[in-house]
């Protein structure tokens, strides 16, 4: 390649993946390679608290192993892993990549999925994302959970099953508690090959984990799996 070709190759490249030179949380100017700045990497939304819930991977400030929900509920999943909390600069930058199509955003978010859960040793064997409605998924374009499982799995050569399907429009969960959720999202998901799934480790991918309602729905509808993990670019702290 040529010099004039090469720069307009790089620019083409930068304009594609702007999260090379900039933060992607503040928009900050950073050095090639790293997707956030020195100062957002110790702000409160990153989700590395020594006291987080073993399960769900909540922030507890007590000195308490599990949380008060993890408790008192059964799960199908063994773990939840999110490497961010949903609250400021990282909301900011969810809602882009879920409704203003900075797709480009699944492969910074992916990264730091994948530390996550290298550093917790989840072993898995297939990845599944969460759902969308076709109808969602025709008005948005895409499903930013199947985006985030496409480059988890070139990251780390797993494979992405789409084996559940979203075969009815729910109602906006924003308010719901737990239990609520669950009823709202009961049938609303369906499991369409269950051979693909016996005796293997499972990661399920969402973008965001609020009660882990989500989660719990689809690991439910896994029936014959082993182990199955739940990961998430961000966490809600309630
Ligand atoms: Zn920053
Ligand atoms: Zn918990």
């Amino acid at each position: 390649m040529n010099n004039f070709v090469k720069k307009f190759v790089n620019l083409l490249l930068d304009s594609v993946y702007p999260n090379d030179i900039k933060c992607i949380f503040c928009d900050k100017d950073i050095a090639k390679g790293s997707f956030i700045c020195n100062e957002c990497k110790n702000q409160d939304f990153i989700n590395d608290n020594n006291t987080r819930c073993k399960i769900c991977d909540k922030p507890i400030i007590e000195n308490n192993i599990i949380c008060d929900h993890c408790k008192t509920s059964k799960y199908h999943f063994s773990k939840l892993t999110s490497p961010f909390i949903y609250k400021g600069r990282v909301k900011n930058a969810i809602l882009k990549f879920k409704s203003d199509g900075a797709k480009y955003l699944a492969l910074p978010f992916a990264k730091f999925i994948v530390d996550r859960l290298n550093n917790e040793k989840l072993d898995f064997e297939i990845i599944i994302p969460v759902p969308s409605h076709p109808k969602s998924i025709k008005e948005r374009g895409y499903n930013p959970a199947r985006l985030l499982a496409d480059e988890i799995s070139k990251l780390t050569n797993k494979p992405v099953c789409d084996v559940l399907k979203k075969v009815t429009i729910t109602k906006n969960q924003k308010y719901l508690n737990y239990k609520e959720r669950q009823e709202n999202l009961s049938n609303s998901i369906v499991l369409n090959d269950k051979s693909i799934i016996k005796n293997k480790n499972i990661l399920i991918v969402d973008d965001i984990i609020t009660t882990g309602a989500t989660i719990e729905t689809c690991a439910k509808l896994l029936k014959g799996a082993s182990n199955i993990y739940g990961c998430s670019v961000a966490r809600t702290n309630i």
